[in-house]
């Protein structure tokens, strides 16, 4: 068993810190807002500390899974930080989806402090994370990746390292250009038969198993034909994520034509009040247009 520190204590953070507790890892947490952290030990046990650099001392691996880059930044640097209060050999493990850029200035810094790092964000959503079964792409040298794989365990179903530091950053990336012109495609198809005066229920029963199946409609059609946005990924976050995208699109010559597009719909969707609401609101947007 491993002695763990986890950062952040969100949607996300709180059930994977979760699981490293129940498979009996000696876990130490750390959340912004001190509350959850209380409530965290109160149901799991362990400690909890009122800085990164606290939790993270006398752990050999430290977990983090936080907002974006900055968020990122503020609680590795700094007196207070987790990079302050590692010791070396220890390895920092980030499941937050950030940029490659920050991922390889914080991993150089990491390894001049003499620790390790391992970019691994995460898909699955919530569920994943409550139910332990994420997927985790990971990134950075490894003898780190193989130091924090059987941890990552605890809540990972499939978790790979793809290649050096900020692969696991891309291959995140590449998951959500794959999902943001899906959704808009489906988005369309309930919408048209809709309009069309269509029981898109009962066509999905029939289309979801040709070959326009995918995740997004087998799990989301009903909501989505429901006007119902609460289950899961929330828009404000696929922005974050999709201008991530375009920013190495650009930096690498990567034409992304439809992520571009569809990253400008949820700006709308934003503008609808529904930055909280899940990613399939991408319909709602298209209702607005056509009742207009
Ligand atoms: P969340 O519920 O908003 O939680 C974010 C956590 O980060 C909170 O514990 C928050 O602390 C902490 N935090 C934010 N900024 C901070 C700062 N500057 N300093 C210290 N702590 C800070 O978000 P989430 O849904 O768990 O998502 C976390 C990450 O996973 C994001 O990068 C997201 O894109 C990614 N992700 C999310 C999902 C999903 O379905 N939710 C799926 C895949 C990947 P407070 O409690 O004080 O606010």
């Amino acid at each position: 068993m491993a002695k763990v520190a986890f950062l952040g204590l969100g949607v996300m953070g709180f059930p994977m810190a979760g699981h490293l507790a129940a498979k009996g890892h000696e876990v130490a947490v750390y959340n912004r807002t001190e509350a959850k952290a209380r409530a965290w030990t109160e149901k799991h046990g362990g400690r909890h500390a009122a800085t990164p650099r606290a939790a993270v001392e006398g752990a050999e691996l430290v977990m983090a899974c936080v907002g974006n880059d900055d968020d990122l930044a503020q609680v590795c640097r700094g007196a207070d930080g987790a990079l302050a209060g590692m010791g070396k050999g220890a390895v920092f493990v980030d499941h937050t989806t950030v940029s490659a850029r920050i991922t390889r200035e914080l991993a150089e810094e990491a390894r001049s402090a003499g620790v390790g790092f391992v970019d691994a964000p995460v898909s699955g959503g919530q569920a994943g994370a409550e139910n332990g079964v994420l997927s985790i792409m990971c990134g950075g040298d490894a003898d780190d990746y193989s130091r924090a794989e059987p941890v990552m365990g605890a809540y990972g179903r499939t978790v790979k390292r793809l290649g050096e530091t900020g692969a696991g950053q891309i291959a995140k990336m590449m998951n959500q250009i794959a999902i943001a012109g899906l959704v808009q495609g489906l988005a369309e198809a309930l919408r048209f038969g809709e309009k069309a005066g269509m029981d898109g229920k009962a066509v999905v029963e029939v289309i979801s198993q040709g070959a326009a199946g995918s995740w997004q409609m087998a799990n989301r059609h009903e909501t989505m034909l429901d006007g119902k946005f609460d289950y899961g990924f929330a828009v404000d976050w696929m922005r974050k994520d999709l201008g991530i995208c375009l920013e190495t699109a650009n930096e690498i010559g990567a034409p992304l034509p439809v992520t571009a597009l569809i990253d400008q719909f949820y700006k709308d969707v934003q503008a609808m009040g529904g930055g909280r609401w899940d990613t399939s609101s991408l319909i709602a947007r298209l209702r607005k247009l056509s009742d207009a």
